[in-house]
């Protein structure tokens, strides 16, 4: 682990739960972020959230303090334009189920986001669900359009009294009415959306960690992909939880917060 950590040149975040709760910075983020600067050590921001935008991200952050290029941000959108790239160079035109915050990325992502004739059909997290587009969505399945879905939380998480049906539930919805399954999920956690982020930066999986608080999204991506697993208990997951998974997909590390994994990060480099 020592090793591991002194050799570190990237560290992703997971947001929510990792860095900030909902819109409360934690107290040790800021210190950790000039700690990696101080170290030369970049990083990068995750989120399967696609309601908002990268714009919308970079914005909130920037109001906490974090000063974060814009291509530092990645949500489940950009994970769906990668995998759009990749593996059906022929689509242009998409059909979203989703808000404008993720529409505005697939449009700067090289798309056209349109209603008639479409190449392929997107789900993502839809916040002004309509009937009657729900109803459109289904027929273009049933026509057997190329399908992606962005994420597959089921729910978004919320301290508000009410539950946030999330992408997967709104495709279990489309699944129920056509028979037809998502062919594709890019977002956490699937680790193609890691790999990007670490061809981006010419990054070799040893030298990368991915933070988060949920071990079937964050955890699960980082150990798919071959990059160190830190798990912070600051958000969804306990240590008891990480400890009933199998060895292979249990995190390399649990800290307690960031502060914690501070200390582990500055012993390495001593
Ligand atoms: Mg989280």
């Amino acid at each position: 682990m020592q090793a591991r950590l002194a050799n570190l040149r990237h560290i992703v975040f997971d947001m929510d739960g990792t860095i900030y709760l909902g819109s409360t910075i934690f107290d040790d983020t800021l210190p950790f972020l000039e700690l990696l600067r101080r170290l030369n050590i970049g990083y990068s921001f995750v989120t399967n959230n696609c309601s908002h935008s990268r714009a919308e991200y970079v914005a909130k952050l920037r109001r906490m303090g974090i000063e974060a290029p814009a291509d530092s941000v990645v949500t489940s959108s950009h994970a769906a334009i990668h995998y759009l790239k990749t593996h059906l160079p022929q689509v242009r035109r998409l059909f979203v189920l989703g808000s404008p915050g993720g529409n505005e990325d697939l449009a700067l992502g090289g798309f056209t986001v349109v209603e008639d004739t479409p190449d392929a059909v997107v789900v993502a997290f839809d916040r002004d669900l309509d009937y009657d587009r729900l109803c459109r969505t289904a027929y273009l399945l049933k026509q057997g359009l190329p399908y992606i879905a962005t994420h597959p939380d089921k729910v978004c998480p919320t301290n508000e009294p009410t539950v946030l049906p999330d992408c997967a539930a709104i495709c279990a919805l489309l699944e129920t009415a056509t028979g037809r399954k998502p062919e594709a999920i890019p977002g956490k956690p699937n680790p193609e959306m890691l790999q990007a982020v670490l061809d981006r930066h010419s990054l070799r999986p040893d030298e990368t960690a991915m933070i988060g608080d949920r071990l079937y999204t964050d955890v699960r991506m980082a150990r798919d992909a071959g990059v160190l697993a830190i798990l912070t208990l600051t958000g969804e997951a306990s240590a008891a939880e990480a400890e009933q998974l199998p060895p292979q997909l249990q995190p390399n590390l649990i800290v307690n917060n960031l502060t914690r994994l501070a200390q582990h990060i500055a012993a390495s480099h001593k």
